[in-house]
């Protein structure tokens, strides 16, 4: 799986995804993660990207045409890779605008984003980007919470992490994808490791009983409780 992320900091996401499990895969070739600089597409001699909103108010917008020449340059590369390992298929990527007004990232939409082969993600700063650029190139507009943050690059970060983890693969085992929170609306139970006793706590006893049918019981139990207890809107949905 491929991820292209335009932005005006590169470096805050090379350096932040190419470390531990993303790292690795990057490394084996199971994922590609490539940060465009949407300065390198400015035409302007200072190098400048934004200016003054129309009809007053704080901050800059980001102009539209760097932004759109990026996304230009970005969708050609992408299409000439598709047409060299598969002639005759022409499919526009899906080009998300990460924004605090876009529907909120879960689980759900990181298993749907996991299908594609190519995913490019929009990052924006400032006050925001203009919004003709958006309306012309935006496929999804994803916010990864309800509240804002300078730019739209932790965002991307976060969920390129939390799809790539679903690519096969990418995790050791890839069953360790498959059991955890969110999964049928779901927390996860507690988990444990050594030593057995803690700060004079004790490792629950049916964990290390060796009765998989009575490990699987409780933890249902304790993956319901966590759910009732932290989150009750997703037993509600
Ligand atoms: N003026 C915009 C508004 O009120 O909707 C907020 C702009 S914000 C300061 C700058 C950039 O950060 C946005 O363009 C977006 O890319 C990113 N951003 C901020 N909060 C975000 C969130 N909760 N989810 C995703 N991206 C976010």
């Amino acid at each position: 799986m491929r991820f292209h992320i335009l932005t005006l900091f590169p470096d805050m996401v090379e350096q932040g995804l190419h470390t531990s499990i993303i790292g690795r895969a990057v490394e084996k070739g199971l994922l590609a993660i490539e940060a465009v600089n949407i300065r390198d597409y400015t035409v302007d001699k200072h190098k400048k990207v934004d200016d003054y909103p129309y009809g007053g108010g704080a901050g800059m917008v980001m102009q539209a045409e760097p932004v759109y020449q990026c996304y230009e340059a970005v969708k050609k590369k992408i299409e000439t890779k598709a047409l060299l390992s598969n002639p005759g298929t022409r499919k526009n990527p899906r080009v998300i605008y990460l924004s605090p007004q876009g529907k909120t990232f879960n689980q759900t939409m990181a298993e749907e984003f996991a299908q594609e082969e190519d995913l490019v993600f929009l990052c924006g700063h400032y006050e925001g980007i203009d919004e003709r650029v958006l309306n012309e190139v935006i496929t999804d507009y994803v916010s990864i919470g309800d509240y804002v943050l300078t730019g739209g690059e932790l965002p991307a970060m976060i969920m390129i992490d939390a799809i790539s983890r679903l690519v096969p693969g990418v995790l050791h085992n890839d069953v360790s994808a498959e059991f955890e929170s969110f999964q049928d609306n779901l927390l996860e139970y507690p988990q444990y490791t050594r030593p057995q006793t803690y700060l004079g706590m004790s490792v629950p006893e049916v964990l290390t009983s060796g009765n998989h049918q009575n490990i699987d019981k409780w933890r249902k139990e304790q993956s319901l409780a966590i759910t009732k207890a932290n989150r009750p809107d997703l037993l509600e949905e």
